[in-house]
Order: structure tokens, then sequence, then C-alpha cells
């Protein structure tokens, strides 16, 4: 079921005396599975104090898949504000792309697990929103000139319906489950690409406030972001957590970058294991230096919907006209 390589052996855990360990190692740390959840665990409560990222007073919607990444932060912001101050609220927000056989199942999963922890939900689904589902679209422009992969339409609809649904539920902070593996997919699709002036724009250890973030986009933090994905992948199994273990269909069917990125960096561990905190760390270096030249001044503010954007009209608007048809 795995696709993740987990280093389990005998030996003494760093914190305890237990014998079966997990072998970290970037580290060189080896946990009984008991101390590795709680420094699971740990690690996203100081990544939260250190950074910032949420005030006592708080409403915090969380983007909520099904999956394991946002099932383990889920379950830690709610555990967190049981134990501490943090936050009056945590509300759940689903996204329903509509992708028969894969979204309806995690969905489901999802439910449940709000359910078991009394967690509040909402369903926001690109049918209702947009007219379409992600099915829909692909269908619709398989054939056609000017199709683009699925993930390109999904990630811009999905993107915008949870900036929107997180505003519309009154939230003060989104936040997301992408963990360091994924930030550190990104860093190096923004190099591959050029996009310097994103990686100026996002500073991924703070907290945007800027005009922007206030008037358009809710602040959108990333608790999971010094987890690797294999550490979390085995964070709810050992904490048996109800999540949807399987992937888009979509992710194997394009032929996208990204997973070319992602192969590459797996493989890179078995020779730099630390390498994708060296990436995390890298993103926030090169966001600071390249800050000083790349000036964020929105110009544009996109025609139709107002949102601010490089063009005359926003990427989402500009997909929204394109599967109108
Ligand atoms: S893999 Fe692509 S199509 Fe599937 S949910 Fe993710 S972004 Fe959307
Ligand atoms: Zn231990
Ligand atoms: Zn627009």
């Amino acid at each position: 079921m795995s696709d993740f390589k987990i280093f389990i052996k005998t030996g003494k855990c760093s914190s305890c005396s237990k014998s079966l360990v997990i072998q970290r190692k970037y580290n060189n740390e080896d946990l009984c599975p008991e101390c590795f959840t709680i420094d699971i665990e740990n690690k996203i409560y100081s990544t939260i104090k250190e950074y910032n990222l949420i005030n006592p007073s708080d409403k915090i919607i969380v983007g909520l898949s099904g999956g394991k990444d946002s099932i383990t932060l889920l379950y830690n912001l709610k555990k967190i504000q049981e134990k501490s101050q943090y936050s009056n609220e945590i509300i759940a927000l689903i996204i329903d792309e509509g992708i028969s056989n894969y979204r309806n199942k995690s969905i489901a999963s999802a439910k449940k697990f709000c359910k078991e922890n009394e967690i509040d939900y909402k369903i926001i689904s690109f049918k209702e929103r947009i007219g379409k589902t992600l099915e829909d679209i692909i269908i619709q422009k398989k054939n056609s000139n000017d199709y683009e992969y699925a993930c390109n339409y999904c990630a811009i609809f999905r993107r915008r319906l949870l900036n929107d649904g997180a505003k519309e539920l009154k939230g003060d902070i989104l936040a997301v489950g992408h963990n360091l593996t994924d930030i550190a997919e990104t860093f190096l699709m923004n190099i591959l690409f050029k996009r310097f002036s994103l990686i100026a724009q996002k500073n991924i250890f703070e907290v945007n406030s800027s005009k922007d973030t206030n008037t358009y986009y809710i602040k959108k933090i990333k608790p999971l972001m010094k987890i690797p994905e294999e550490e979390i992948f085995l964070y709810v199994n050992i904490k048996n957590l109800t999540y949807y273990p399987s992937h888009c269909p979509y992710s194997k069917q394009d032929p996208i970058m990204r997973r070319k990125v992602l192969n590459f960096i797996q493989n890179s561990k078995n020779s730099i294991p630390d390498v994708e905190l060296n990436l995390l760390n890298g993103y926030n270096a090169l966001s600071h230096l390249l800050k000083k030249y790349y000036k964020i001044e929105r110009k544009n503010y996109c025609q139709n919907c107002g949102y601010p954007c490089n063009k005359i009209i926003c990427q989402y608007c500009s997909y929204k006209s394109v599967i109108k048809s």
C-alpha cells in the first residue's frame, strides 16, 4: 500500500528504552512508535508557536481532503485547541472537484473523521460554483487545442474555492496540509520554471498580512511544513486515524513535471537524507534575497472578479470562460 521508504529496525529509542525503532536518516534519530508520534505532534505545535501562525482568537478553517496530510493537520489543530487557548473555532472545508471513484470516497472518509471528532464541516463543489465537475471539464476539453492537464484546471479552481469558502465561513486563517515534501517540490518547480517573483512573494515561514491578503485572500498557514510526507504516512497509521489512502487518478494520468520532480527528491534522499530540509531553508533564504529585486506591487485587478492578477483577467476567470461553452 505504501510508496514510502520507512526505516524500522531493532535498536534503542533516543527518548526511552524501547527496542523497535523508526530510523530518521536526516538527523540520525531512532524513535519508538510512541515517541515518534509525540515528536510529530510537538513539531506541529512548535512550528505554530515559532512562526506565530495562529492567534488565540483566530477562527481556523482547515482545508480537508480526507487524505493523510489534512487529517493529520485537522486532528492536531483540534487537539491543540482543546489543550490550549488557540483558536475559538475550527471548521473543516471540503472541496468536491467531482472526480468519481476517488473524491466521493475521500469525502465519505473525511465526513466520518469529522463526525468521530465532533468537527463541523462544509462542502463546496465545482459543480455548484463553476457549473461543471472536473470530469465534465476534461471530457469537454480533451480533444480541443487549448486543453490543459486536469491538475491545472483543478488547482486554480480549488485554490479560489478554498479561499472563498474560508471567507464565507468568516475564518481568520486557512490551514492547509502541505508537508515538507510538497514545499520542497514546489520550490524546485519554481526554480526550474524561473518563477523567481513567486519565490519572492511567498515566504513560507511568514503569515502573509499584506493588503491583498486582508482584502481578497484569507491568511494561509502550513503547520506541517517541517514534516516529510513519509512521516505523516507513518503517523496516521500508528495513530490509526481515519483517512482515505488512494491517490487521485489524474495524478498518474497526466505527464506532469511535478511528478518527475517528486521522484527526483525521493531518489536524492538516498544520498542526501536532509535534502528536503535543505530545500525548505533554501526557499526561505532565497525568498528574502529576491524580495529586494521583485517589488510586489500589483497594478492589475481582474476586470471580471476584481481579484489581484498580472493580466486583465485572472486565471480563475479565464478558465471559467474557456469551459463555459
Ligand atoms: S491530482 Fe490533480 S486533478 Fe487530482 S486532486 Fe490533485 S490537482 Fe486535482
Ligand atoms: Zn521511545
Ligand atoms: Zn477574475
